[in-house]
């Protein structure tokens, strides 16, 4: 009976994800919702297909597309896996990839599972499937009034994984991570950055990971990489950076990345320093689990960077640059990355306050959009947008924009239609979760109705290191 069970929920999921796609849409959390509600066990019964191992990733920023940039290894090594979709990472989206990745009969053995999820949704997806590795990015604030408090989330991944086996591989130069081994006792695997060009002696944009999460005296820190993420110590019980299995070294952002880590010489498209991060973890797990170096070295080199996560289009001979904001670590590692390109751009900023984004958006007074004043010379115009335009628009306003260069848009079209018209070489579209796709689509569209290539070459100027 329950075998019938299971074949019946295989064959709705994919039915509806067949259905869906025929519409159009994502629709990657109904199929595993519809199934499971058919055959409850369904999720725990198809991860026992995975040969090799099941991979979790998880943390506040950078796990969408550290978890791609593993999947393209991983392809590129000629193995078969289940991967879930950005958007999906709760159990329901979850449970639609096996679906999607299974035959009929939900006996088809695949040799990985490389699953990403959020920090809430870890100690659930635990109680369904023991994965191999825990991947941790990074923890930053992110829409608190989803989570709760950062400190006890935390806590519920460290009981959710102690005494499971699993192996940790956690950020060495993140505090919040650095009492994961004595709290759990698993094994834990490092990855860092050693000094680099980039850092500073003073954080600026994080108040997370001040604290020693050991004793709760204040660190003290000889450099800051990113945010919280540096060379630190507490004067109170020692606790300090691990020692790291996997360290980079030679970081260049020019603005392109490359690092060496143990003899791999690590070379991407992508910019920004939490990008690096990302890629650094991705060569961890990858190596970890056993990818060859030269495959490892050359997926990611030619990995491109995806919906939202500084995709470019090329529209009226201008570059458009798309990027999604969740959380103010994330937006100001955006923002910082204007400064690294002189050229004159228009600034197209987004902000909805949908479930998904966070009904709360008073994370925009947290994120240093200050840092936009320092480049008013490049700046021709911002264009606040979405359903919270206005305060986008309140917010840049603050921080040092004049006020004849704001203009207030809320109609996503109508406003992504001014920063392309708007004189500029190039335009960054920023959003939030849910104006994202409905940006990309327009984008899309814009493209295909104003094709035409970028003027004066398509790489960013290079910055002097
Ligand atoms: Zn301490």
């Amino acid at each position: 009976m329950s075998n019938i069970l299971k074949v019946l929920a295989i064959l709705v999921g994919k039915a509806i994800i067949l259905a869906s796609r025929l519409a159009g849409h994502q629709g990657s959390n109904l199929p595993g919702k519809a199934a499971a509600r058919i055959y409850p066990p369904l999720l725990q019964v198809l991860s026992r297909n995975i040969i090799r191992s099941t991979m979790v990733i998880t943390g506040t920023n950078g796990k969408t597309t550290t978890a791609n940039m593993v999947a393209a290894i991983i392809r590129a090594q000629g193995n078969t896996f289940v991967h879930n979709q950005a958007g999906a990472n709760m159990i329901p989206g979850i449970t639609t990839a096996f679906i999607n990745s299974s035959n009929w009969l939900g006996n088809r053995q695949l040799d990985y599972a490389l699953l990403e999820t959020d920090e809430a949704n870890v100690p659930l997806l635990l109680q369904v499937m023991k994965p191999r590795y825990l991947l941790i990015t990074n923890f930053f604030r992110d829409q608190l009034d989803r989570f709760g408090e950062l400190d006890y989330t935390i806590g519920l991944i460290k009981d959710a994984v102690k005494g499971t086996g699993i192996e940790l591989v956690l950020n060495g130069d993140d505090p919040l991570q650095s009492d994961f081994a004595a709290a759990t006792g698993l094994h834990c695997w490092y990855y860092g950055f050693a000094d680099t060009n980039y850092d500073s002696l003073t954080g600026a944009d994080s108040r997370e990971g001040r604290f020693c999460v050991i004793c709760g005296q204040e660190l003290e820190y000889v450099r800051f990489h990113y945010a919280q993420l540096g060379v630190f110590k507490c004067p109170g019980c020692g606790n300090t950076n691990p020692h790291p299995d996997f360290q980079a070294h030679w970081l260049r952002l020019t603005p392109n990345i490359s690092f060496e880590v143990n003899n791999l010489a690590v070379e991407s498209p992508y910019q920004g320093f939490y990008n690096a991060y990302n890629l650094l973890a991705a060569v961890a797990l990858a190596r970890l689990t056993g990818m060859d170096t030269e495959v490892i070295q050359k997926a990611l080199a030619e990995f491109r960077p995806q919906a939202g996560r500084m995709e470019t289009f090329a529209i009226k001979g201008k570059k458009i640059i798309l990027i999604l904001i969740k959380n103010p670590t994330g937006f100001n590692q955006s923002l910082n990355m204007l400064g690294m390109d002189p050229a004159p751009k228009n600034l197209f900023l987004a902000l909805n306050d949908n479930v998904a984004d966070g009904r709360d958006v008073s994370w925009i007074w947290d994120a240093d959009v200050e840092i936009l004043a320092q480049e008013l010379d490049t700046i021709n115009r911002v264009i606040c947008s979405g359903q919270r335009s206005g305060d986008m628009a309140v917010r840049v306003k603050y921080a040092g924009i004049p006020a004849d260069k704001i203009c207030i848009q809320s109609d996503l079209e109508d406003g992504i239609t001014a920063a392309v018209d708007e004189e500029s070489v190039l335009s960054y579209i920023f959003c939030t979760y849910t104006a994202l796709f409905a940006s990309r689509k327009i984008l899309n569209k814009l493209q295909q109705q104003y094709y035409a290539p970028q003027a004066g070459g398509t790489s960013l100027p290079r910055r002097s290191t």
